[in-house]
Parts: C-alpha cells; sequence; structure tokens
C-alpha cells in the first residue's frame, strides 16, 4: 500500500466526500417512526408487478427469445397474475410503462375493474437525460394511464425526478431500497414524497430470470420454485416479527409462468394464516401513511 504523504491526503479527502455524500443522502431519506396500520395490522405487505414486458429487452438490443420471453408476461403471465390476486382478494399495484396501455389494454383494464391499481413505470421503460424529454415522457405516460384505465396514476417505480412528480399530483415513489421501512423523500424536509422500498432479494427477476439483462451463461439463474418459496418465507417471517412493511417485486413474464404462480399460491396462503396481514395496493399504503403520520 502506498503511504506517502499525498496519497494519504487523497485518501483523506476521498473520506471526507464519502461521508459528505451519505450524511447528504441521509438528510433526504427521514424514516417514519413506528408506522401503525389500519384495524391493528402487524403488517403491510404490498404485492407490485413490474409490467415491463418486451420493453426494456428491446432498449437493450437483446435477441429475438428474449423478446418473446418478455411478450408472455403481456399475453399470458398478467392474466395469472390477477387471477391469482383476485383469488387470494389482494389488492396489488401494476407498475406499468405507458406503452404498455397501446399493447396489453385489456389485461389493464381487467386488473383496474378488480381494484388493482395502475400506477406508472415509464413511457418505454426509461429516464430520459433531457428534461423536457422526461417531462413529456412523464405527461404522456399519465395520459396513456388514465385514457386507458380511467385513472391518472398517483405513484411510479422509476427514476423521475421528485419536483416532477410532485408537479404532475404524485403521492409516492417505490423505487430504491435505502431503508425497509417506508420514508419520506425530501432534501430540505418541504414537499416530501412517499418511498415505499422494496429490495432485490424478494424480486423475481433475481431468481428466476434466464439470460438477466444480457448475462452471460455461467450468470443465469433458474431457481427451484420451493427454495425461493422458503428464503421468501423466511423474509416474511423476519419482517412479520418485526412489524411493519414488505414490498413484493414481480414482474408478470416471470412469476406469471405456471410453477411459479404455484408458488406464490402457497407463500400468500401461509401469509394469510396469520393474524394481521394486510395486503393494500401501494396507493392505499400511501394514503394511509399520509392520513396518520
Ligand atoms: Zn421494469
Amino acid at each position: 500500500m502506498d503511504t506517502t504523504p499525498s496519497s494519504a491526503d487523497g485518501l483523506d479527502r476521498d473520506i471526507a466526500a464519502l461521508k459528505a455524500h451519505a450524511a447528504d443522502y441521509g438528510a433526504q431519506h427521514k424514516v417514519i417512526d413506528r408506522i401503525t396500520w389500519p384495524n391493528g395490522a402487524r403488517i403491510a405487505v404490498n404485492f407490485t408487478a413490474d409490467f415491463d414486458t418486451m420493453l426494456l429487452r428491446r432498449l437493450l438490443n437483446e435477441p429475438p427469445q428474449q423478446l418473446a420471453k418478455g411478450e408472455f408476461g403481456g399475453r399470458v403471465g398478467i392474466w395469472r397474475l390477477i387471477e391469482l390476486f383476485d383469488s387470494h382478494k389482494i389488492k396489488a399495484t401494476i407498475f406499468t410503462p405507458g406503452r404498455i396501455c397501446e399493447l396489453y389494454p385489456e389485461s389493464l383494464r381487467a386488473a383496474a375493474r378488480s381494484g388493482h391499481e395502475i400506477a406508472d413505470h415509464m413511457w418505454e421503460h426509461r429516464v430520459p437525460k433531457e428534461p423536457e424529454l422526461e417531462r413529456d415522457h412523464l405527461k404522456k405516460t399519465i395520459a396513456a394511464i388514465e385514457k386507458t384505465v380511467g385513472k391518472r396514476p398517483v405513484g411510479t417505480r422509476s427514476t423521475h425526478s421528485r419536483e416532477l412528480l410532485l408537479e404532475h399530483g404524485y403521492i409516492y415513489i417505490s423505487e430504491d431500497s435505502m431503508d425497509h421501512q417506508p420514508n419520506w423523500l425530501s432534501a430540505d424536509g418541504t414537499r416530501p414524497l412517499l418511498n415505499l422500498p422494496f429490495h432485490y432479494a424478494i424480486d423475481d427477476a433475481m431468481f428466476f430470470s434466464f439470460a438477466w439483462l444480457g448475462s452471460d451463461n455461467s450468470a443465469q439463474r433458474m431457481m427451484d420454485p420451493d427454495h425461493v418459496e422458503e428464503l421468501w418465507w423466511r423474509m416474511f417471517e423476519q419482517c412479520y416479527r418485526a412489524g411493519g412493511y414488505m414490498n413484493v417485486c414481480m414482474h408478470p413474464f416471470v412469476s406469471g409462468r405456471a410453477l411459479r404462480i404455484a408458488m406464490l399460491d402457497r407463500l400468500i396462503n401461509r401469509m394469510k394464516a396469520l393474524p394481521g396481514v394486510w395486503f393494500p395496493s401501494c396507493e392505499e399504503v400511501a394514503r394511509h401513511i399520509i392520513g396518520a403520520h
């Protein structure tokens, strides 16, 4: 290791910069102490589905087999998920790219009729760097969702800027994994946006997506659903004991496969067997927290 004074100075500067960055990041997130849920529930579980189908794969210029895999989500997977949630009387949140409204409008209308929330997941699964284009994408997505299901989205899973989202009436974002509890996002304490965190450890694509994002063959993920059920069950037990919040992230093209639907069905039955488990949409969680905290 080089310990010359000049590199030590450089290291000090790096550490100071990292600490400042961490403090800044921390100041932008305010965790809510002792969240309480309606009817004395012990835990709120959000089932969320990112309705990506082939949009991201197309942006990444992936081969036709990958695109077809995504398309399964729009043709079959989304319908199986709606059926699963309906059979358990669970209200889920479907984060929907605006262009999905053109591609699979019937499934979105059916989900909305069942009381599921249709929320924003960017226009074509990306947030443009150019501010005017970003605004245009957000507005197009809002208009497309409103035209399809008759209601504007109030939440997003994206990196759209907070100010832009607030300006368009959004109340929550479900994007980062900085905490395990809902928290407020605000640089200065004013105009906060509620963050409903998720985590990749409870994300179906991390366990079941073959050749995910162009990964090579040695990085393929094709896990046994029984094994994943046990991992997720242990995670749920831990969250349930502590009380609070859990956000399960799914994709119709991943979880919509038959064996995985069966696994989710078993998992939900196990969750429902415990008292005090609430299965609302993200919007219901957000409105409750905004009202009560
Ligand atoms: Zn996505």
